[in-house]
């Protein structure tokens, strides 16, 4: 998939007030500091469209990008930094879970996972939650390049023990990248753009 259009719709906090346009959607989330705003920058080829801040944990609202006029992405907040308050930390926000549990044209979900480090405890109690409300979702494993390219099965490996230690039968899809060598970009475009023409 080529990008030809990527432009910022909207930014709320309230599922219910997200577009209302029938396209069909794909979100994108994970721990702050993840590499979120990175990697969506580097799919929609725009320096800034998600800002990369210095300042984790900023970012919290929901926000829609139409992307060629026919899908939207969906940057939503960054979960469990522990500079934001309890409260707000409180694992997953309402309006977050909202939105998961009532979007009628989400068609999957992406969460961001540091290939570095060990499977974190919020992040499976993240992927076990979108498992008992049935919504679909990827992996992506962020920060490639952080790691020699030899050691990357690895990590995947121990990632696929994790989940099946967490009752998983199976490792889901997952997407290996790189937003600073733009590892991955083609073949996550690629599942998004099959997805789209079914
Ligand atoms: P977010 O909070 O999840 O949106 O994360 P950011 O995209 O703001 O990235 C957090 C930090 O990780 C920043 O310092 C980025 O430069 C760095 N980063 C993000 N993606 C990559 C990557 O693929 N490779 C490397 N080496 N650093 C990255």
């Amino acid at each position: 998939m080529k990008i030809t259009s990527a432009e910022f719709i909207v930014s709320n906090s309230d599922a219910d007030k997200c577009p209302k346009e029938p396209l069909p959607e794909y979100a994108f989330i994970g721990r702050s500091n993840v590499g979120k705003s990175s990697l969506i920058n580097m799919l929609t080829d725009r320096k800034s469209l998600a800002k990369t801040s210095g300042k984790p944990g900023k970012t919290q609202l929901i926000n829609h990008f139409k992307i060629n006029q026919n899908w939207f992405l969906v940057d939503l907040p960054g979960y469990g930094y522990a500079k934001v308050s309890k409260k707000t930390k409180e694992t997953f926000q309402k309006f977050i879970t909202d939105y998961f549990e009532k979007r009628a044209q989400l068609v999957c979900a992406f969460v961001l996972i540091d290939i570095r480090l060990e499977a974190q405890k919020i992040d499976l109690e993240f992927i076990n939650y979108l498992g008992e409300i049935e919504v679909p979702f990827c992996i992506i494993f962020t920060k490639a390049d952080k790691i020699s390219r030899g050691k990357i099965d690895g990590h995947v490996a121990a990632y696929r023990k994790a989940l099946l230690a967490n009752n998983w039968e199976e490792m889901p899809q997952y997407f290996v990248t790189s937003s600073l060598e733009a590892t991955g970009r083609d073949q996550l475009l690629e599942f998004i753009d099959g997805i789209n023409d079914e």
